[in-house]
């Protein structure tokens, strides 16, 4: 981890990226046919299993594995009341100028002097507006009717406090997560899936006896940044920022962003927040319910602190294709060659395995081929594909981060019955009988 920012010399630009999610069908424009629509992607048949690799990978270490964590799925229209109570009403706002002459709008904390970054127009004053999507609930769109598109999913959280430490007896300290859409009316989104309008956040609220919270907080940040190398994304592309306290929202003790070196310079990644006993307070305090636990120990009701570690899985899904990516240039019987490889870590790659016939026009191989991706489909992602040379099957595999290959060729169907399993990573081959595949590759899919 380094500590402060530095050009590091990468191939990758968000240019390839973006250009090779649209040719292999990790993400799209969403709405491409009509022109797009600002900031809104969609996930192609390789993305949404990366995505999906990684929400499970987030399910699974946060809260499967773990005893003090449980999940929650609470709904994206919540009441208003929810909002009112938050903060999120009054506090969910950018700072925003107009431009008298040709009307754009900016963010006032993103220019520099009192001028129309495009025109040179004259500025109107700074107003808040507030981010949270606008809707309405039912037949009518009277103001009774007004409903937010949640801005977070920590509040589902919150609001069912009670009921969840009811249903599981859970002691302190305990978590509860979940994964869910997120709608923020960003006024300057951008670079590509970095921000959007909407999202997917993992997010987990950890409850703590006060006292103990900062104790956690640094439990937390470490955790977190150590999840994203253990999944692969190299240490020195993530750094630490704490929040001067100046700048810390409404509801927060401390905040600390895990931050990536993003082809455009350091950018926040995820948020790990302490954010004290604020929400279960000011929902207590709205609602009338009390949102306390009881302490057996000391006989009392105490508002727990909360430490929030929030993580988009977009987000994420955008640094994993960026820190797996390579261009790579090898020996290849006495010649240069070069090949494009994302180097995923076994659990976020979206197809495990390529079975692949060295001729597509032999009807045996052909067979052989599609039968034993027939069986490994049942137990990992796998992908059959003959439309090309072998050697151009290899190198548009490696391009999507492929793990193995496993070939059949002449000698399977008329001498030995093995095929061979190709490496993503060392190009290496063994050659093995065909019973054998499906074990061999369940074992080296373990971490
Ligand atoms: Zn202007």
């Amino acid at each position: 981890m380094v500590e402060s920012g530095g050009e590091l010399s990468r191939s990758v630009s968000m240019d390839k990226i973006v250009e090779l999610c649209k040719r292999r069908g990790f993400i799209f424009q969403s709405s491409e046919i009509y022109g797009g629509i600002g900031s809104s992607y969609d996930y192609g048949p390789l993305g949404v299993e990366l995505k999906r690799n990684i929400k499970e990978a987030w399910w699974r270490d946060m809260i499967s594995r773990r005893d003090d964590i449980v999940g929650l799925d609470s709904a994206i229209i919540m009441s208003p009341a929810v909002w009112e109570a938050s903060g999120h009403l009054k506090h969910f706002t950018d700072p925003l100028v107009d431009c008298k002459s040709c009307k754009q709008r900016f963010r006032a904390d993103e220019i520099e002097g009192d001028k129309c970054p495009e025109c040179g127009g004259e500025l109107t004053e700074v107003r808040q507006f507030n981010t949270m999507f606008k809707t309405f609930v039912g037949p009518v769109e009277d103001e009774a009717s007004v409903a937010y598109l949640r801005p977070e999913t920590a509040q589902g959280i919150f609001v069912n406090f009670a009921n969840v430490l009811q249903a599981t007896r859970k002691k302190l300290p305990f978590g509860i997560g979940q994964i869910g859409k997120r709608f923020r009316n960003e006024i300057t989104p951008g670079n590509f899936t970095f921000r959007t309008r909407e999202f997917e956040q993992m997010e987990m609220e950890y409850f703590v006896i006060p006292g103990t919270d900062e104790e956690w907080f640094e439990y937390w940040v470490n955790e977190r940044l150590n999840w994203y190398i253990r999944y692969g994304v190299k240490p020195e592309n993530l750094r630490l920022r704490p929040h001067p306290k100046e700048k810390l929202s409404h509801y927060s003790k401390a905040t600390t962003d895990i931050e990536y070196n993003y082809p455009f310079g350091w950018g926040e990644l995820e948020g790990i927040a302490n954010r004290t006993d604020y929400d279960l307070t000011v929902h207590s305090e709205a609602s009338g319910r009390q949102l306390t636990y009881f302490d057996e120990e000391t006989q009392t009701h105490i508002v727990p602190y909360v430490i929030e570690p929030a993580a988009g899985a977009d987000r994420a899904a955008l640094v994993f294709l960026l820190d797996a990516y390579e261009e790579e240039v090898f020996e290849k019987g006495g010649k240069k060659d070069k090949r494009t490889v994302l180097r995923f870590h076994k659990a976020i790659a979206p197809i495990k395995v390529a079975v692949l016939p060295l001729l597509r026009n032999r009807p045996d191989i052909v067979e052989k081929a599609k039968s034993i991706a027939d069986e490994l489909r049942m137990v990992m992602t796998t992908m059959y594909d003959d439309t090309g040379s072998i050697g151009r099957l290899y190198r548009r595999q490696d391009e999507i981060g492929t793990l193995w290959c496993v070939t059949v060729d002449v000698q399977t169907v008329e001498e030995d019955n093995q095929v061979t399993i190709r490496d993503r990573d060392t190009m290496e081959q063994i050659r093995v009988p065909i019973e054998d595949v499906k074990a061999i590759l369940m074992e080296r899919l373990q971490y």
